[in-house]
């Protein structure tokens, strides 16, 4: 079990076959020296890619990007879900579906901050659907840049998201990837980790 792994078993609650709770960590309370490895381990896996930005999105997303940006040592620009007063310069929108809170967000990030010649690394928290990855990729292809891929914290594998990302092309890194859960507990398809 890699360390991701062991900290979803220790930690996560199973609220239904389909949703997973990790409050203590990610989503709400933030653990930053854990948050530093899983950003060291995304990293490590696109060191070699010539990343020159990552895009992630509001909130759970930040964390895990900021620290993989410490170490690729890259700017961390993150999509909004709602307008925001102070985003007054031309955007970059697209629209995302939510299937845990059933409606439809538009997202958008400034244009001057993500440009063509720019090589993308995409950072999520969960990949599910893949509709948050994919709203994500479409900002990023508008502002004519390259994408090198995708890096998850936790990807549940029994749901269409990778599936509908390597269709696309596209490269998923997950540091943790949930094969099956109920209450009585998660398995995993086996993930290497590069950093210790
Ligand atoms: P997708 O767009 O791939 O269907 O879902 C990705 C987004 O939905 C993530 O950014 C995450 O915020 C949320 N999400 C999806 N599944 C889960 C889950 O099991 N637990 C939590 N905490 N968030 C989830």
């Amino acid at each position: 079990m890699n360390f991701l792994e062991k900290k979803i078993c220790d930690e996560g609650v199973v609220l239904s076959s389909t949703v997973l709770k990790v409050d203590s960590f990610l989503n709400h309370q933030i653990d930053p020296e854990f948050m530093q490895q899983i950003g060291r381990e995304i990293a490590n896996r696109f060191q070699s890619e010539g990343i020159t930005k990552i895009v992630t999105i509001e909130s759970s997303g930040i964390a895990p990007a900021v620290f993989a940006g410490l170490e690729l040592k890259v700017p961390v620009l993150f999509a909004r879900k709602k307008k925001s007063l102070t985003l007054t310069e031309d955007l970059l929108t697209s629209t995302v579906y939510s299937f845990t809170k059933q409606e439809k967000n538009g997202i958008s990030v400034s244009k001057k901050f993500v440009q063509s010649g720019d090589n993308v690394l995409i950072i999520d928290d969960f990949l599910a659907h893949g509709e948050a990855a994919l709203g994500l990729a479409d900002l990023v292809t508008k502002a004519d840049a390259h994408i090198a891929g995708f890096g998850i914290v936790i990807e549940k594998s029994f749901q269409v998201g990778r599936r509908k990302l390597e269709e696309e092309g596209y490269r998923v890194e997950s540091i943790a990837r949930v094969k099956e859960m109920s209450t009585n507990g998660i398995s995993f398809i086996q993930s290497e980790v590069m950093s210790s």
